[in-house]
């Protein structure tokens, strides 16, 4: 019997290769394999006679070979020529460039080929049909790949859906044992399947009906696990992270606001209320704060940082990369060392005094490599991050005082998702933008229309605007192929397209000071248009740029391009996004439209988890997306019901102990985050 933590290398027909192929999916044990599941599925079912066979529709005959070879073209190709027949009739079958077709297709051999009738030789032929041999075994335990309702799975990292569906169908053959692990009430009430069936229903559903049966099972897993995940930890920190509470008086807040260049919105206001009043208690705070892009969410947490101040603490602000530290630091700087605050940057390439004392630390993932002194810590910011993950919380140590901590997402999810998905954190939401503000138009040019969108970025910039131009995505880290790629378009455009244009380049490999420098002048107008590769992806406030235009629009998540795109839009012009491809297939070009329909983050991440599966999103667009493997976002009826079981059984039993592969579950990170 096969064994659901064995590692997936373990398998008959999985060697190293595939091992490692896997792994880039987060596939590493036989249970991660089967919780691989479909992205889609094509109904194969109904077989039809070739008799029936009409032209231009895709159908399944199942015929038997009667004769098949391989010939040699003149211009060198091979073509595989075949005669099909079933009791109906018969009909030629061809393929092109496929000789070894030939290796599995014999003479008397009865298959399954599902495909097109067309024209060859000015006879009517199936072209290119996908075929599966109807071995004998597989006349009495059923077919695979056809004659079935088919699984399609996101097919990433060279592991195609025929392979998956062969290793998968191979586990769930040997019956493995499923530890059901949701109390037998909660099955009964819900009318929920068995676990086992669920997952066999999942990849080889028998109807469309047993297969909407186990998308619900396994739905209600996912939600239940991570509410649950949520919820034990969410209790551990209520009872053991106490700190100094953190307090500030009516008057001088109201003073140090009325410095700002702006007034609040009404949301600001309202989430800064929430923040206040946590601060100023002895359990710490563990809050998000959501709102889109370019909502003020940083202008909030500079004010947190000043009530840190006042009561004579230190805040640490960390951002997911050196250029937004060195923005954060910027605009910090700028609200808060007028009233006497002193701010350090520590970022990977750029020192950090540690001698110094300073009331704000901004930086990268540096802030935790150096040895600082932190000592007297009340507050931990952290922006466009997942969570406050173990890593970070090393820099609390062992001190008595749990700082605060705030954090902050420009994913925009509805309030029930969130107090759901971030069931460990209390959340402030931001829902509005400040009133200047105008909806990013955004298009879709193909390859033809290069041109004009060059011609209409020389007419912006010619109104004073400014543009970012991002290049072509290469690889998801900022490897030195990317740089280089960079530097090539740099210097096409700016000799090129633009040569009257002051153009910089910003890309990963510069030196810290060099990037400061060049976003600074950017800010200040000395340059018109900024070519860089995909760092400013989150963040990046240029007031006067009104263009986005990126590169390979098609090799991003619809989220990172909908990060990107909020990079512009910021001061009250209107704004563009112009999404470049070289992709004429619709499949694409409708994806990449849905940016043009949508401006909502969370209706975009569900399209994207939809249409590429959650291998491709999570490969790319890190931050800030949710990582539902079946479960959606949108099903708030099972979000609820989830929610209500899980406190049901933490108010009665909140160890969970008697409910210990419940536990198991829960507690086990693995299983849901592929991070
Ligand atoms: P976020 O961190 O949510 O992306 P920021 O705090 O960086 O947003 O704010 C984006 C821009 O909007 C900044 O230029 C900031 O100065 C400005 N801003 C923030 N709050 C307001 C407001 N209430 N009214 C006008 N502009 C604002
Ligand atoms: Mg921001």
């Amino acid at each position: 019997m096969v064994d659901l933590h064995a590692k997936v290398g373990s398998l008959p027909k999985v060697g190293p290769a595939l091992t490692q192929r896997l792994a880039k999916l987060g596939i590493n044990t036989v249970f991660d394999l089967i919780n691989h599941f479909p992205s889609r599925y094509q109904d194969l079912t109904k077989v039809v006679l070739i008799s029936e066979l009409l032209p231009d529709q895709t159908n399944l005959i199942s015929p038997q070979i009667w004769q098949i070879k391989n010939i040699r073209t003149r211009s060198g190709k091979f073509l595989t020529l075949g005669k099909v027949a079933d009791s109906s009739g018969v009909i030629d079958v061809v393929w092109f460039n496929q000789p070894f077709i030939t290796r599995t297709l014999k003479e008397g051999l009865k298959v399954n080929l599902w495909g097109k009738v067309d024209k060859f030789n000015n006879k009517d032929a199936f072209i290119s049909p996908e075929y599966e041999v109807l071995t004998t075994a597989k006349q009495s335990t059923g077919t695979l790949h056809t004659q079935r309702i088919v699984p399609i799975y996101p097919e990433t990292y060279k592991l195609s859906s025929k392979w998956l569906r062969l290793i998968i169908s191979d586990v769930l053959a040997q019956n493995p044992l499923f530890e059901e692990f949701l109390p037998e009430n909660i099955i009964q009430a819900e009318n929920l399947v068995g676990i086992g069936t669920a997952y066999q229903q999942i990849h080889f559903p028998n109807s469309f009906e047993s297969l909407s049966l186990a998308k619900t099972r396994l739905s209600f897993d996912e939600l239940f696990i991570l509410e649950g995940r949520a919820l034990l930890y969410k209790q551990e920190w209520k009872n053991k992270a106490r700190t100094n509470p953190l307090k500030i008086g009516e008057q001088p807040l109201k003073n140090f606001i009325k410095s700002f260049p702006f007034e609040l919105t009404s949301s600001q206001k309202r989430v800064l209320a929430e923040i206040r009043s946590d601060l100023a208690k002895e359990i710490s705070m563990n809050r998000l704060l959501e709102g889109d892009v370019g909502s003020g969410k940083t202008a909030v947490a500079s004010i947190a940082c000043y009530i840190t101040y006042t009561n004579n603490r230190k805040s640490i602000f960390m951002a997911p990369t050196e250029i937004l530290a060195l923005q954060h630091y910027q605009t910090l700087k700028n609200l808060l060392e007028p009233k006497g605050l002193k701010i350090s940057l520590v970022t990977g390439s750029r020192k950090p005094d540690k001698k110094g004392e300073y009331d704000i630390y901004i930086g990268t993932h540096a802030l935790l490599q150096e040895k600082m002194n932190y000592s007297l810590i009340g507050l931990v910011v952290i922006d466009e991050q997942h969570r406050f993950g173990v890593e970070q919380r090393a820099i609390l140590g062992t001190k008595t005082e749990t700082p605060h901590i705030l954090t902050m997402t420009a994913t925009p999810i509805p309030r029930t998702l969130a107090l759901t998905l971030y069931g460990d954190l209390d959340i402030s939401i931001i829902d509005e933008l400040p009133k200047n503000r105008l909806r990013i138009k955004t298009y879709v040019v193909p390859k033809e229309k290069r041109l004009g969108a060059y011609q209409f970025i020389r007419k912006e910039v010619g109104m004073g605007h400014q543009a970012f131009i991002i290049c072509p995505f290469i690889e998801p880290s900022e490897s030195l192929q990317t740089v280089k790629s960079a530097t090539l378009e740099y210097d096409r455009l700016k000799t090129g397209v633009f040569p009257d244009l002051k153009l910089a380049l910003l890309h990963g490999r510069q030196k810290s000071k060099e990037k400061e420098e060049i976003l600074k002048d950017f800010r200040g107008k000395l340059y018109d248009i900024l070519v860089s590769t995909p760092v400013v992806e989150v963040g990046i406030d240029i007031p006067s740029a009104t263009v986005m235009l990126i590169e390979t629009a098609d090799r991003f998540g619809l989220s990172g391009l909908h990060q990107l795109r909020g990079r512009v839009g910021r001061g009250d012009q209107q704004s563009y996004c112009l999404l470049f491809t070289d992709s004429s297939s619709p499949r694409v070009l409708s994806r990449l439209n849905l940016l043009s329909k949508h401006y909502s983050g969370i209706k975009l991440s569900e399209e994207d988890l939809r249409l590429r599966g959650p291998g491709e999103v999570f490969g790319t667009a890190q931050h800030g997306l949710i990582d539902l493997k079946i479960a959606q976002m949108s099903d708030l009826q099972t979000i609820e019901k989830t929610k209500l079981w899980i406190s049901k059984l933490v108010s009665e039993d909140p160890s969970l102990q008697s409910w210990p592969s419940l536990y198991n579950r829960i507690t086990n990170q693995k299983d849901i985050s592929p991070n």
